[in-house]
Parts: structure tokens; C-alpha cells; sequence
């Protein structure tokens, strides 16, 4: 799960990662009067959606008076803001994020998230801050630390503070930049985060260490012990089909593809997923229907696949175990007959009730693709995307001459022939 800038702020605060003050607003009024709560000179508008690059893409703006603020608060909320990570069509601002303005001189990044490889929380921190980090990633890999945190010991000061001296954080801050490095990893424990982001963290002309930006995203498998963190959750910034898909407890995510896939146990659906592209296709979701789901459960899972207009074809994988082909082949058959199935449907089937499965598809006069395995169900689903081959351009075929104008021609050439002799005749 993920959450807006100004609430991972508020989380930092209470951890004491220190942050500009700031105060959130949903309309131009409220920017104004957060500005003269704040008080100073100089304020940032901040449009918050769930996506980064929100600063180039016109989402941070500086204002150095009242007006200035609740001018830019109205321009900016209810804009599709368009940035690397939004897509095309953007987010629209619902939110803004009024903060004081800050003294950068110099702006850092530092990142926490899971390392399965060593499994310990990676610490990655660099000089490079403010721009996007897996571009300095890419290009100065050298730029960017890391450290393994031992989940016994946890970040003791010295570690911190050799990271801050690496990234060049001056001496005299060097300290107090390791008392925020620990904050950070104390809030990304506690709070069960997957990612945790400050990019900028800035050095102020001051010497202060301050993040400016926040980035924090959490596990959802842990949010049952956070309630006060699923209070933060906005649903406006999620896809409508994997909340529709959390409500039925499907594991659901939307991709870019036209092929939809319904298949049980996650790892069937990855192996699903990749010989789809394989075969020169592209999946729409991934979707695990889970081992003890019911028709009612398939049936949702199947309208919800369906709702997404990308999906141009289905295809049903099920290995059934403890989850039973004739379930499936139920809720299949229920869904497709309230939402009037209009794409092919390939369905590969294998294990327990397998034959029931079969019957129920065949018996309900649906028009089913069958496949006897991953591979040919994929390859099967792949061909109906592709379009009937145009024909070869090349010389038009001659048209059969009507018959009235056959005639015609015959009346006008025996005129004509009439015409010569005539004139020779003269
Ligand atoms: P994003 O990462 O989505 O572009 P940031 O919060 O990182 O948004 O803001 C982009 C840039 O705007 C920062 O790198 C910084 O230069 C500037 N900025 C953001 N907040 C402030 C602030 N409170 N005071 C001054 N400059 C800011
Ligand atoms: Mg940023």
C-alpha cells in the first residue's frame, strides 16, 4: 500500500525524521490559510499523487506571497498532472501539500527497502539527490552506498554516520544526519514498510539534514497490525479493479496486455504470465484465484478480468488440487453468461474434477478454445489476437464486363467500322 507525501511526512515526524513544516489542503481557500498558519516568506505548493517526478511534471511550484499560494493551490488541484511515472493520461490532484520553503544547499537521496538476496533491509544513500535515482543508478553506479542492516543489531550511529560522511554530509551535520538515518529505519521496522524514499534529503545552508520529500510504501501482507496506517489509504489513487479485487479478496493486479488470465497459485499464474510472452504475447493481469475460492469467487474474478477494456482474450489455466476444475468451470460459466463473454475464451485444464470441469464448459454452449497444455493454451490464446493477413497488394483483377456494356462496345465498334469503310469509300 502506498500513501501521499504529506502523510509519510507525518509519519517521519513522529519517528523524528525532521521535515519542513507543512500542512495538507483539498481546496485554494485552505492552501491560503495553511500558508498563514506556516508563516514565512517563500512556500511550496505540492500536488500529492501516488507517483514521483510530480516537480517536473509541474506539481511543485514555489510561491513567495498569499496570493501566489492559493493562485497556484487552484491551478494545480483538479489537473491531470503528467509525469515518467502517471503514464499518458495522468493523476488528477485532488490534494495539495502546503509546506514552508527551504534553504537547500545541497540535495541527497537516501532509500530503505527488502533485500531477499541477504535478507535484511538495504540502506542506499547518495550525493546525487533530486533527480531519478535509477538513472544515477544506470550511468554513476559508483555514486550510490549501500549497506546490509543487521535486523539483530539494527543501525548503530557509527554505520549511519560513515554512510552520511560517504554521500558528503559535512562533519558538524554528520551526527545529526545519523540520528535521522536510525528515525528512518526505526519507521520502516515499525511499520512493516517495504520502500522507504527521501529523495531530496537536503543539506541547509544551515547545516541541518531535512527530508523534503517522502516516499513510503507497505507490505500489505502486515497492514492488519496498522490500522492508523490503512486509515491513510486512497482509494482515488488506485486502480478501480484492484480495489473491486481486494473486496472478493482476489490477488489482482491490472497490467498493460490484451491477455487476461485467470489462473490458481501464484506461482502458476507467473509461469502462465511468461509463456504468454513467450508465444509473443502480453498478460493484462496477473490474477490467483487462490486455492479455496468459490464459483461466487470465480464468477467476481472473471467480470472484474472482463471489465478491463485492454482484454481482447481469456485464458482460464487451472491445476486443480484443492481447488476443484468444476468450480471453476461454474463461476466461469455464471460470469460469462451475465457479461456475455465477447472475447475468445482458452481454457486448459488439468487435475481433480477435470472431466466435471470439462462438461459444465462444454455443456454450457459457451465457445471454448480448449488446450491440452500451458504451452498450447498460451499459443492458442496468442493467434486470436492476430489479425486475418491482409491480401498482397498487386494488379486489380479485372472485372467481368457487364453484359449491356459488352453490347455497347460491339454498337460503337461497328459504328466506328462503319465509319472507315465509309470514308474510304470517299
Ligand atoms: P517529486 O520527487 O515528485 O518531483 P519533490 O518533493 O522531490 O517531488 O520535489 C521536487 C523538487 O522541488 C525537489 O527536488 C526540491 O528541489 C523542490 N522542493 C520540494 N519541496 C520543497 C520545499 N519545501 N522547499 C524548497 N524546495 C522544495
Ligand atoms: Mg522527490
Amino acid at each position: 500500500m502506498k500513501i501521499h507525501e504529506y502523510q509519510g511526512k507525518e509519519l517521519f515526524r513522529k519517528y523524528g525524521v525532521p521535515t519542513p513544516n507543512g500542512l495538507p489542503c483539498f481546496t485554494a481557500d485552505e492552501a491560503l490559510e495553511a500558508a498563514r498558519k506556516l508563516g514565512g516568506q517563500v512556500w511550496v505548493v505540492k500536488a500529492q499523487i501516488h507517483a514521483g517526478g510530480r516537480g517536473r511534471g509541474g506539481g511543485v511550484k514555489v510561491a513567495k506571497s498569499l496570493d501566489e499560494v492559493r493562485d497556484k493551490a487552484k491551478q494545480m488541484l483538479g489537473m491531470q498532472l503528467v509525469t515518467h511515472q502517471t503514464g499518458a493520461g495522468g493523476q488528477k490532484v485532488r490534494r495539495l501539500l502546503v509546506e514552508e520553503g527551504a534553504d537547500i544547499a545541497k540535495e541527497l537521496y537516501i532509500g530503505m527497502l527488502v533485500d531477499r538476496v541477504t535478507q535484511r533491509v538495504a540502506l542506499m544513500a547518495s550525493s546525487e539527490g533530486g533527480m531519478d535515482i535509477e538513472q544515477v543508478a544506470a550511468r554513476t553506479p559508483q555514486k550510490i552506498h549501500k549497506i546490509f542492516i543487521d535486523p539483530q543489531a539494527g543501525l548503530s550511529q557509527a554505520e549511519a554516520q560513515g554512510v552520511a560522511r560517504k554521500i558528503g554530509i559535512p562533519e558538524a551535520s554528520a551526527k545529526q544526519a545519523g540520528d535521522l538515518l536510525k528515525a528512518l529505519y526505526r519507521c520502516f521496522w515499525e511499520t512493516d514498510a517495504s520502500l522507504a524514499e527521501i529523495n531530496p534529503l537536503i543539506l541547509t545552508r544551515g547545516g541541518r539534514v531535512v527530508a523534503l520529500d517522502s516516499k513510503l510504501n507497505f507490505d500489505d501482507n502486515a497492514l492488519f497490525r496498522h490500522p492508523e496506517i490503512v486509515a491513510m489509504r486512497d482509494l482515488d489513487e488506485e486502480d478501480p479493479l484492484e480495489i473491486e479485487a481486494s473486496k472478493h479478496d482476489l490477488n489482482y493486479i491490472s497490467l498493460d496486455g490484451a491477455i487476461g488470465c485467470m489462473v490458481n497459485g501464484a506461482g502458476l499464474a507467473m509461469a502462465t504470465m511468461d509463456t504468454i510472452k513467450l508465444f509473443g504475447g502480453s498478460p493484462a493481469n496477473f490474477l490467483d484465484v487462490g486455492g479455496g475460492a468459490t464459483a461466487e469467487k470465480v464468477a467476481a474474478a472473471f467480470k472484474i478480468m472482463l471489465s478491463n477494456r485492454k482484454v481482447k482474450a481469456i485464458l482460464v489455466n487451472i491445476f486443480g488440487g484443492i481447488m476443484k476444475c468444476d468450480t471453476i468451470a461454474a463461476g466461469v460459466v455464471a460470469a460469462a453468461r451475465k457479461v456475455k463473454l465477447s472475447v475468445p475464451l482458452v481454457v486448459r485444464m488439468k487435475g481433480t474434477n477435470e472431466d466435471l470441469g470439462k462438461k459444465i464448459l462444454k455443456d454450457s454452449g459457451l465457445r471454448i478454445i480448449s488446450a491440452g497444455s500451458l504451452g498450447d493454451a498460451a499459443k492458442k490464446a496468442v493467434a486470436t489476437l492476430r489479425k486475418k493477413p491482409k491480401p498482397k497488394p498487386g494488379p486489380k483483377p479485372r472485372k467481368k464486363p457487364a453484359k449491356k456494356a459488352v453490347k455497347k462496345k460491339l454498337l460503337n465498334n461497328k459504328a466506328r467500322a462503319k465509319k472507315v469503310v465509309r470514308r474510304k469509300k470517299e
